[in-house]
């Protein structure tokens, strides 16, 4: 793998990373296709809007269809149809969120299959296996996450036990793709140094902050970010995991962040929530029943622009009787929100202009739609 930047603006960059199948321009959201889709939308559309590279997800895979089947299609490329990069997560988060039904030892993590009770057991070295037969080009390091709260006790020893599977992932991974570790250390800003000066000495391809979005406060995880990221190796890709708004999204650029996911632009298309640069709709509100316009006059997605467009009123009905199509149309105009952000955002750190860039966007977020 390699990492350019390309531009700098304060602190926010513009890069581009050459990854095993294809080059990733950044800043990046990559939308999450937990089981191999990003739900209901298929890879024609996700081309069509722009997305460079898709998040698959370790744990669930592993469960169904199997590595068998991943085998078989020698990965996750061939198996979805999809020929652009793929970030796969290591199985942690999700292991984290089965809560009493897990054991945590030094070994691994034992559990039960939320699907048939089968005894299970996730690992460093068992992580680094199954994501070397999904063949992602981003593999990413077994971790414990941490809760929120927690005592500065357990997130130090939590964060101790993920830098040591960070030393095994590493050892273990066996893979010419490229694999990045994982910033633990709850809220506490020592902790999070600790573990960052841990896995440089173990020099992975990239670094991602784990461990946000987990309950804390907007003012807590800004406070770790301006810590935290300054840090980080200016010659390596960042990666913020699990986040978030796109105000977050923008602050996480504005702090030198690199890479994104989050699965908030897909459910919330599908609970009714639409994301556009004057605010939010909800669409399933009974003011859009018989609203003539697109979601938002100018954007420029396949919903909203594409020479036709679909109505607000439409899609309200739609997403009132629960047809799939609503959820459908709100993702896809979600996503292009989303991918559309990261796009101007690159042009604004290459022009020299993000500031203003970043009092604009707040500016025009509160105008209303
Ligand atoms: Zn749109």
């Amino acid at each position: 793998m390699r990492f350019s930047v390309l531009a700098k603006d304060g602190n926010a960059r513009s890069s581009v990373l050459n990854l095993a199948n294809g080059n990733v321009k950044t800043p990046i959201f990559m939308p999450v296709g937990t089981y191999g889709a990003v739900k209901g939308i298929t890879v024609d559309v996700l081309n069509k809007i722009n997305a460079q590279i898709v998040l698959g997800n370790t744990f669930h895979l592993w469960l169904r269809p199997g590595l068998e089947v991943m085998e078989e299609f020698k990965g996750l490329h061939k198996f979805i149809n999809w020929s652009k990069p793929i970030l796969t997560d290591s199985g942690g988060f999700q292991v984290w969120s089965l809560g009493n039904l897990r054991k945590v030892t030094e070994q691994g993590v034992f559990f039960k299959s939320p699907i048939n009770g089968d005894n299970l057991f996730l690992s460093p070295e068992v992580s680094m296996s199954i994501q070397r037969v999904l063949n992602s080009d981003i593999a990413m390091v077994f971790d414990e996450c941490t809760g929120w709260p927690v005592t500065k006790k357990e997130a130090h020893n939590s964060m101790q036990l993920s830098l040591r599977w960070a030393q095994r992932c590493k050892e273990s991974f066996g893979s010419k793709n490229s694999l990045f570790g994982i910033i633990q250390g709850s809220m506490f800003e020592d902790l999070r140094q600790e573990s960052l000066a841990g896995l440089k000495k173990l020099n992975f391809d990239g670094y991602a902050i784990g461990g946000l979005s987990v309950g804390e406060s907007k003012e807590d995880m800004l406070r770790i970010l301006d810590d935290v990221v300054p840090l980080m190796p200016q010659n390596k890709p960042r990666y913020l995991m699990g986040v978030g708004t796109p105000e977050d999204l923008v602050e996480g650029v504005f702090h030198g962040v690199d890479m994104f996911d989050c699965v908030l632009p897909t459910r919330n298309a599908r609970n009714g929530w639409l994301f556009s640069q004057y605010g939010d709709l909800k669409i399933r509100n009974s003011r859009y029943s018989s609203d003539k316009n697109p979601i938002d006059p100018y954007c420029n997605c396949p919903v909203c622009n594409s020479g036709t467009f679909y109505t607000r009123a439409y899609i309200h009905h739609l997403q009132k009787i629960n047809e799939m199509l609503g959820s459908v149309l709100a993702t896809t105009h979600n996503l292009w929100f989303y991918l559309d952000l990261m796009k101007q955002m690159r042009g604004a750190i290459e022009a020299k202009n993000f500031i203003n860039w970043r009092q604009n966007f707040y500016e025009k977020r509160h105008v209303g739609v």
